[in-house]
């Protein structure tokens, strides 16, 4: 099956009792482990409703199995101190969602888990490779210049080298990229973005090969960052529009891309669906599609405080990847945590701003940006 198919119809459960279409709501804690001998229970990732999501996502991704989480930090914190103890190093990019950096930064190092932090190109990452290196951490497109790295090149030498390879697939989505296919082993989601799609979930998602998914759980079960059945069931109600929302936001995107690079208070557009972006043809060679998410500077004498301000449907938010488009200032948010030395060195000027495409009409989100650069 397709994409579009998988959607609505991989996962769920079948209720034998009243033969609904939809999955119900499981709300018990405790199950009779007599009559049940799986024995559910939340945190064991184990209940009709977390198995019923997590098989949905994992045909998304074409994995074996996946898991859900409370949050995509959950999920990435679970999976990566399973993978990695005392005396290992990883490999991450230096264009890191901010919390991942966060987690790396202070908590890595007192596991005495060593890591190194590289520019976003496969070269870098590859040369950082030493002799204890256990896992490369990548994302692709990265937040939020919408960077891309070469993935089948990393993925090449780390199967060579026996190294595990993970990637935040968050910005892309299933729908445009499924890094499994590439050599990825491990693919990490913030559901609480294109996934729940809404604005109105937070969630995290693991998809991967059965050994790996049986391995991570027995960490996870001790981390304790499982999803009740009600987030689960919205999770599972809002993948079924995933492919129709994520196609609109495409569209809307690369319509967007293209107008703001005509306007003269936007001195730059990143976004790798343009076939100006340095990354276009290896964002084809490895995308179905270019996303929901785009970059901007705007030219040195707009206020980025006052355009933010004036804008009246699109509105000023931290989240992304939900039905309506929302903005943000990195510098002034998600990476507010880094020095503005660490924040320029890659890139990120405080007149650079991060737009979440929503699925509204193109004409009144240009519109909107029109009247507020006026
Ligand atoms: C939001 C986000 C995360 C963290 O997810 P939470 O659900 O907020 O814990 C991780 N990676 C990326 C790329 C994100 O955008």
């Amino acid at each position: 099956m397709k994409k579009n198919t998988l959607c609505v119809h991989a996962g769920g459960y079948q209720d034998p009792n009243t033969s609904g279409l939809s999955t119900p709501i499981f709300t018990s804690s405790a199950y009779n482990y007599l009559d049940n001998p799986k024995q559910p229970y939340p945190r064991y990732f184990n209940t009709p409703n977390q198995e019923a999501v997590a098989a949905k996502l994992a045909a998304l991704e074409g994995a074996e199995a996946a898991m859900v989480f409370s949050s995509g930090m959950a999920a990435i914190s679970t999976t990566l101190l399973s993978l990695l103890k005392s005396g290992d190093h990883i490999v991450l990019q230096n264009e890191l969602y901010g919390g991942t950096f966060n987690l790396v930064a202070k908590e890595f190092s007192r596991q005495n888990i060593d890591y190194t932090l590289t520019a976003t190109h496969a070269d870098a990452v590859i040369e950082a490779i030493n002799k204890n290196t256990r896992v490369i951490y990548l994302e692709s497109p990265t937040n939020p210049l919408l960077t891309i790295v070469d993935i089948r090149r990393i993925t090449g030498v780390a199967i060579k080298k026996g190294i595990t390879t993970v990637i935040d697939n968050t910005f892309a989505s299933p729908i445009n990229q499924n890094p499994l296919n590439l050599g990825v082993d491990i693919v990490l989601h913030s559901g609480t973005k294109y996934l729940a799609g809404h604005s109105d979930l937070c969630c995290g998602v693991v998809a991967s090969n059965q050994s790996y998914i049986t391995q991570l759980h027995q960490t996870a079960v001790n981390f304790g960052g499982s999803m009740d059945s009600n987030s689960c069931s919205l999770l599972e109600r809002s993948l079924k529009t995933l492919s129709l929302r994520v196609e609109r936001q495409c569209s809307n995107a690369l319509s967007l891309a293209k107008y703001l690079e005509t306007l003269s208070g936007v001195s730059k557009v990143f976004y790798p669906g343009l076939e100006s972006s340095p990354y276009h043809s290896i964002a084809k060679s490895q995308m179905h599609g270019f996303g929901g998410m785009l970059a901007f500077e705007l030219a040195a004498d707009i206020s980025p405080e006052i355009f933010l301000k004036k804008l009246k449907l699109i509105s000023p938010a931290l989240s992304l990847g939900g039905i309506e488009s929302t903005i943000c200032s990195p510098a002034a948010t998600s990476h507010l945590k880094m020095s503005q030395d660490q924040r320029e060195a890659i890139g990120i000027t405080d007149a650079i701003l991060r737009l979440s495409v929503g699925i509204e009409d193109i004409e009144d989100l240009q519109q909107d940006i029109a009247q507020a650069l006026n």
